[in-house]
């Protein structure tokens, strides 16, 4: 079995995606091709965002948000620390200051009751980040970013597709930024990413960002990043599309069935909490247990591949530990110590789901 089966979904997919793939081949337009333009309409005829900008990667997908807000030396970021480092990385490059808030212990997002205490004059931006495919509490997060003059990023990397009380996620807040990294619920064949926002001026300072801040050809109005989406990569989103929305509704399914099975074999587990104004689509199947090296081993003998999303919040990593104390944000040093991930993807078998909740019963008893 296969931790995210992309195998199945090619096999089902693979017509569409070649002759996507052929098409860009013939037309040969390799940078900014017509499939980069008909990639962001479709997503912004999906997520209900005026503008989607196509860029390199999610992590890109951050800095050209972060760069169009205009960051000063020392002006201040808050955002989870429990995420994938990109998250906080680019506050850094982009000069600014990462302010970890910490995370509600049952659904692992920021805690956004504690994102008023930690605002300062130095604050410019919140960045909460839509972990394992569930939509944060954007709408109270909105409303102290409103009352505070700050910038909301929605790092929904992970988030493509899910719905939080009636938007889609990368509609709900001034940028939501995903990925299409080949493992994420919306995945191209090598990186990719995107931006959405309903401002129009962002929009077009993240156009001009994404290529060397040129407000045209030659003309560097501002700084900028080589920060393209391929038209190749779009194509292969493109061919994905026609599927996804049976993707999403999949995903959802079997984490619903997920959750009735585990219930059934194993009262005591702890699963990831999701709140009833949202969905979660899922990036990640993600439980809480506790002696998790040993689980994962034993899982690992019975063939049932595991990861961990994350293994330490980032004011542990040596590159991030100078901008908070150890013993900060204490429920996202705990979730990390627990967190699991078990097989999830569009494709998943009831079978197979079947052997991972029994081979995770044996591996707890
Ligand atoms: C994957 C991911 C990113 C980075 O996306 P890339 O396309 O790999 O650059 C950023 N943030 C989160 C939460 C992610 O899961």
């Amino acid at each position: 079995m296969d931790f995210i089966d992309l195998k199945s979904q090619y096999a089902a997919l693979r017509d569409n995606i070649n002759a996507r793939i052929q098409k860009v081949l013939d037309h040969g337009q390799y940078i900014l091709g017509p499939e980069v333009k008909e990639m962001e309409s479709a997503l912004t005829a999906y997520t209900g965002a005026k503008h989607c900008i196509s860029v390199a990667s999610g992590t890109e997908a951050l800095l050209i948000c972060l760069m169009a807000l205009d960051l000063k030396p020392g002006d201040e970021v808050i955002t989870s620390p429990f995420t994938f480092a990109a998250t906080a990385e680019m506050i850094v490059l982009a000069g600014g200051v990462p302010v970890f808030v910490d995370i509600e212990p049952d659904t692992a997002n920021i805690d956004a009751n504690l994102i008023e205490a930690a605002i300062t004059p130095r604050t410019k931006a919140i960045m909460p980040v839509s972990l394992y495919g569930q939509v944060a509490d954007m709408d109270t997060i909105n409303v102290i970013a409103q009352r505070h003059g700050l910038a909301v990023i929605e790092d929904a990397a992970q988030s493509f597709g899910a719905t939080y009380r009636g938007n889609k996620s990368c509609n709900t807040s001034t940028f939501g930024c995903t990925s299409f990294f080949p493992s994420k619920p919306l995945g191209c064949y090598g990186d990719g990413g995107a931006v959405f926002t309903n401002d129009d001026a962002l929009a077009q300072a993240c156009r001009e960002i994404r290529t060397h801040g040129q407000s045209q050809r030659y003309l560097h109005t501002r700084l900028g990043v080589g920060g393209r989406m391929d038209t190749l990569q779009c194509a292969v989103v493109l061919g994905k599309l026609d599927r996804f929305e049976w993707e999403i509704r999949r995903r959802l399914e079997l984490g619903d069935a997920y959750r009735a099975k585990l219930q059934a074999a194993i009262p005591s587990l702890q699963l990831l909490a999701v709140r009833p104004d949202r969905d979660c689509v899922w990036a990640q199947y993600t439980v809480f247990v506790d002696n998790r090296e040993a689980v994962q081993a034993r899982l690992k003998d019975a063939g049932v591949p595991t990861a961990v999303h994350y293994p330490r919040p980032l004011h542990h990593q040596p590159a991030y530990a100078h901008y908070a104390t150890a013993d900060a944000c204490p429920n996202a040093v705990s979730a990390a110590a627990r967190v699991m991930s078990l097989p999830m993807s569009a494709d998943l078998t009831e079978a197979q789901q079947d052997q991972v909740v029994a081979a995770l019963a044996q591996a707890l008893a």
